[in-house]
């Protein structure tokens, strides 16, 4: 019998919001597999608990993660912790979820502490429906595709971003939703200095050149106005297909992506793109 892989979300900022059943499932685990150890040994010594500790980070988990699988396959209990928040979201541990879901181990999410979760509730923007973001990545191109598959996006969005990276992101999020957008930006959540900015992009921008960034972020950006949000037509769906082909997707994937960010049919745009490469 296989044993079973537990998510054990961790404080991101207030070592309070440790529940008792992740106080438990630490203790009761054969194994911790932890982002980073010594960041993991300090969370034990507070809770005086003495476990072993087995690395798994985002530059070891090709390795690291089959290794754990076969303890869980061999019946052991692993207990996954990242440095903050609830692991596999934005931090090490996707892979392993997914590994354990394909051998048939068991995985238990326990909820708790996660910065975007956090940040959307306190953000005063609509929460009814929201898309998560995370890192906008630092190569340019892959940045101007992902920001260009929001621009007719009516849900909330929410990124995670580092404070050195702040600036810059302000700058190109205003570039692609307008300085009137609003925006909540989130900083040091659950900590002395928690702080909830609710402004305009262009209000954002000119605060922080005056200021450095400091400390741990979440943007809450809102979604466009409905009346900012061009009727669905054909000719920008295929536009926007021919894009993503050009960055190298396949015809069908490119059709499947574009029809979705644009509204259309998929059938009628994958016929359209055919008849244009004609
Ligand atoms: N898995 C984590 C979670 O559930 O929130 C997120 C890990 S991700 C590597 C770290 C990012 O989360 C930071 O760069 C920051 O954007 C955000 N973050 C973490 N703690 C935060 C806090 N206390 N306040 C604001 N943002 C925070």
């Amino acid at each position: 019998m296989p044993g079973i892989l537990y998510l054990v979300p961790t404080p991101i900022g207030n070592l309070g919001d440790i529940s008792d059943r992740v106080r438990q499932t630490l203790a009761d685990a054969d194994f911790i597999a932890a982002e980073d150890t010594r960041v993991s040994r300090k969370l034990l010594n507070h809770l005086a608990l003495k476990k072993p500790l087995v690395s798994y980070y985002e530059h070891n988990r090709a390795e690291s993660g089959p290794k754990i699988l076969e303890r869980l396959l061999a019946g052991e209990v692993c207990a996954l912790v990242t440095d903050a928040g609830t692991p596999a979201i934005s931090d090490p541990g996707e892979d392993l979820v997914a590994l354990c879901a394909q051998a048939g181990v068991p995985v238990c999410a326990i909820p708790g502490p996660c910065a975007a979760v956090t940040a959307l509730a306190v953000s005063g923007l609509p929460t009814g429906r929201f898309t998560f973001e995370g890192f906008l990545s630092v190569n340019k191109r892959s940045r101007r595709e992902h920001l260009a598959s929001l621009q007719n996006e009516r849900r909330t969005m929410v990124f995670y971003e580092a404070p050195h990276k702040l600036c810059a992101t302000l700058r190109d999020l205003s570039a692609a939703f307008g300085p009137d957008r609003r925006i909540a930006l989130c900083r040091e959540l659950s900590k002395l200095h928690e702080e909830v900015l609710r402004m305009t992009l262009g209000e954002a921008e000119a605060y922080y050149a005056a200021r450095p960034p400091r400390g741990e972020y979440v943007l809450v950006l809102a979604g466009a106005p409905a009346a900012e949000v061009p009727t669905p037509t054909l000719d920008a769906a295929l536009a926007r297909a021919a894009a993503l082909m050009e960055a190298g997707l396949r015809r069908k994937d490119a059709v499947r992506q574009a029809a979705q960010e644009c509204g259309v049919p998929r059938n009628a745009l994958y016929e359209a793109s055919l008849k244009e490469s004609d």
